[in-house]
């Protein structure tokens, strides 16, 4: 007898059971967004704190779960959200966030209210460079056999360049725009205050040992590994002897401190994709003997808070070499050749950091 008693209440216990579990007891009783500068508030009022999960589709999507009943199953798109999709049923409500741009958020919680901030990831893109034709005024350079002098020559160069880069849309800064002495220190003291993204110097090679030594190569900033590096790092550090006053000579050891720097160890990688884009262009173009990307610690890179590059444009030692290097022709297509070096290089950049 007692059992037909009990039936009926554990039935109706089931029944309350399945109720509960139908209705949630959370509901989300009411949605708002609003605009504080870039960012976009999303504050979802609900009567008591449950579970949420968010699932990042892509980096303009976002699917975001509420273990909670929604009043509200519309609601109106703002800042940085283009479109708000809500699905929900008794025990869930689903939202699918889509934003106009690639977008992080915060999530927070005070009192009953849900409050998730969205904003736009900046946006990493290269607007400026910074064009250093080597040497100027008392310092000549290299000095061809025909008394072609590099400072000339890599002159020409970045004037070629600039235009190319310009019309791709890009800031050009040069350090020098005429046959004017610059200081190294005063180059990379201009640079590091241009707040400039890339910085390339452009020179032109010479050998004591080999008359026909030739070929184009790229350098990035390291310490100089090879005797030929060493070589080539002497000579263009020998810019210095031109310099009066205080010369800020750093010693392999300032390097060394130089590279354990965090950001500038970063520079250092972009510094070595720049350099490889450039001599991977350079020798595609100029069809010339490819020397391949090196490492030195030229004044002029190891200064520079932004990754930089040392092009090596070809011998003024080598008598052919000089002969081309005299061309407006020649000089035309080494622009060219760097200009496609730092373009892919930006594409590539860009898409690895923003995509
Ligand atoms: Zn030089």
């Amino acid at each position: 007898m007692k059992n037909q008693r009990i039936k009926p209440v554990l039935i109706f216990a089931i029944f309350l059971a399945i109720i509960s579990n139908i209705y949630a007891k959370t509901i989300i009783e009411s949605i708002s967004l609003s605009n504080i500068k870039d960012t976009t508030l999303m504050i979802l009022e609900v009567d008591t704190m449950t579970k949420m999960t968010f699932n990042r589709i892509s980096k303009t999507n976002l699917q975001l779960t509420i273990s909670a009943r929604s009043a509200v199953n519309e609601i109106k798109p703002l800042g940085v959200i283009k479109k708000i999709v809500i699905n929900g049923d008794s025990t869930q409500t689903g939202f699918n966030i889509t934003f106009n741009k690639p977008f992080d958020f915060r999530k927070q919680t005070i009192n009953s209210n849900i409050v998730l901030k969205f904003f736009p990831l900046p946006v990493k893109v290269i607007k400026t460079v910074i064009l250093d034709p080597g040497h100027g005024g008392v310092d000549p350079g290299a000095v061809g056999r025909k008394h072609l002098q590099e400072k000339e020559v890599n002159l020409g160069i970045a004037k070629a360049l600039k235009k190319k880069l310009e019309n791709f849309g890009l800031k050009v800064i040069l350090t020098r725009s005429d046959d004017r002495f610059v200081a190294l220190s005063e180059r990379t003291r201009f640079t590091n205050e241009q707040k400039a993204d890339l910085f390339i110097s452009i020179h032109c090679n010479s050998s004591n040992d080999s008359r026909k030594a030739n070929g184009f190569e790229t350098y990035f900033l390291s310490e100089a590994k090879t005797d030929w590096e060493r070589a080539v790092l002497a000579r263009e550090n020998g810019s210095l002897q031109y310099e009066t006053g205080d010369v800020d000579s750093l010693t392999q050891n300032d390097i060394s401190l130089i590279l354990a720097d965090l950001s500038q160890n970063e520079n250092l990688k972009e510094s070595y994709a720049l350099a490889l884009e450039i001599q991977t262009a350079g020798v595609d173009i100029l069809k010339d003997v490819d020397r391949g990307v090196k490492q030195a610690g030229f004044y002029v890179l190891r200064t520079s808070f932004m990754p930089s590059v040392l092009v090596e444009c070809g011998f003024l030692s080598n008598s052919a070499e000089e002969k081309k290097l005299n061309t407006g022709k020649y000089r035309e297509s080494i622009a060219q050749a760097i200009f496609l070096g730092v373009t892919n290089y930006i594409r590539d950049y860009e898409k690895r950091t923003n995509l």
